[in-house]
């Protein structure tokens, strides 16, 4: 590991002005962060620890949403009656994440920001990757990308410095993208709220840029909108194995019942694309038709418009498909929400 300056802080104020240091980075649960240091990815010069800010609160808005602190861990999240109650999506999907220790030190700004899996990326022996040596190519469009994108990549070739087909790892901006989450952050122009939807990146012509948080800008909260989906919602999670394990997709569907007709809906879909992809045209598709099978592989097909397999990921295709429409027939039933 490099040598580093650990620095805590203890107010906002005193995070931004250190985090503008150069390669600075702010440390929360450190469950991502800290591997990438230790292989040696992530190399900063100074560590902000801002475990001590009190960004720590769940409350509901007066419009009927939650506010959610930056540092408010996974597992408490998950656990919380707000959370359960208003959005059992996203109580779903965290769950579905890593390990319950992990989740007790996973907080919700460094789950928004844990990186890639693609072994390419962790792992500093390849040569060729554009994310992590911008410019050197991509080791995965060629090799083992099983876990890698089908939606949205940049596929110019093996030695474009464009190319990237990495896939966003968290299981919980999935269920945020569904629900329109928005992300409130503050640097040092001032603060600043971007819809989760703006928030993260395609690869495009910039690999090494997951999102449009600047490095010295602070996530400090979690806004959601007035829960639609509280009655009917699923997190579908198909993965290799039934825990401690990263989707190969996963499916966030939330229903707007009136009766057996849909009158709005979320979806977004994980493990297919460089961010949680939510498909607004799936979603339009689905608002005003009966809640059916007929209706939701019409979703699916729509949904995955577009989509281009690999050498060893094209199955994702068909099981995102089937997976949409599995998720929407639970979520239909209303059984999935307390699930
Ligand atoms: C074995 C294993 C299995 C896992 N399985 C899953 C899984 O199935 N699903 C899933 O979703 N996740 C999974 N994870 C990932 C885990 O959820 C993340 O590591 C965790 O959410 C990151 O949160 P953290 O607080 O530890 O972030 P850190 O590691 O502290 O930080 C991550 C990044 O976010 C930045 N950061 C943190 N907080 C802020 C902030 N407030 N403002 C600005 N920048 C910030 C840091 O600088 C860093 O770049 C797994 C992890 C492991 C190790
Ligand atoms: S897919 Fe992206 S992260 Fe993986 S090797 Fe290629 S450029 Fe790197």
């Amino acid at each position: 590991m490099n040598p580093f300056q650990y620095q805590r802080v203890s107010a906002p104020d005193a995070a931004i002005h250190a985090g503008a240091l150069p390669s600075a980075k702010f440390l929360a649960g450190g469950t991502n962060l800290v591997d990438l240091m230790k292989y040696g990815v992530e190399t900063p010069t100074t560590l902000v620890d801002i475990n001590h800010l009190t960004l720590t609160d769940i409350s509901a808005n007066p419009d009927g949403g939650v506010t959610i602190g930056a540092l408010v861990r996974n597992s408490e999240l998950a656990d919380h009656p707000l959370i359960r109650q208003r959005y059992p999506l996203l109580s779903q999907a965290l769950l579905s994440g890593a390990s319950p220790q992990l989740r007790n030190m996973a907080s919700t700004g460094g789950n928004l920001l844990q990186r890639t899996r693609c072994y390419y990326f962790t792992d500093i022996n390849f040569p060729a990757c554009n994310k992590r040596a911008p410019g050197s190519g991509c080791g995965a469009i060629d090799g083992y990308n099983r876990i890698h994108a089908i939606l949205g990549q940049t596929d110019k070739g093996p030695t474009s410095a464009e190319t990237c087909i990495a896939t966003n790892p968290s299981d919980m901006n999935v269920a945020m993208a569904a629900l329109q989450a928005t992300i409130l952050v503050q640097g040092p122009k001032g603060k600043r709220s971007i819809p989760v939807a703006e928030f993260y990146r395609l690869p495009g012509t910039t690999p090494q840029l997951d999102t449009n948080l600047h490095p010295d800008e602070l996530i400090t909260a979690v806004t959601l909108p007035a829960p639609r989906f509280a009655r009917n919602a699923y997190y579908l999670k198909a993965r290799d194995r039934n825990s401690y394990a990263f989707a190969l997709i996963s499916v966030a569907a939330g229903l707007e019942l009136e009766g057996a007709t849909i009158q709005s809906a979320g979806l977004a879909l994980g493990g297919v694309a460089h961010k949680p992809w939510r498909s607004v045209d799936a979603e339009h598709a689905l608002a005003g038709k009966p809640a059916n099978a007929q209706t939701f592989a019409n979703a699916a097909e729509i949904a995955l418009r577009g989509a281009k397999g690999y050498e060893h990921n094209t199955f994702k295709i068909e099981m995102a498909k089937q997976g949409i429409v599995r998720a929407l027939t639970i979520a239909a039933t209303g059984t999935g929400a307390n699930a």
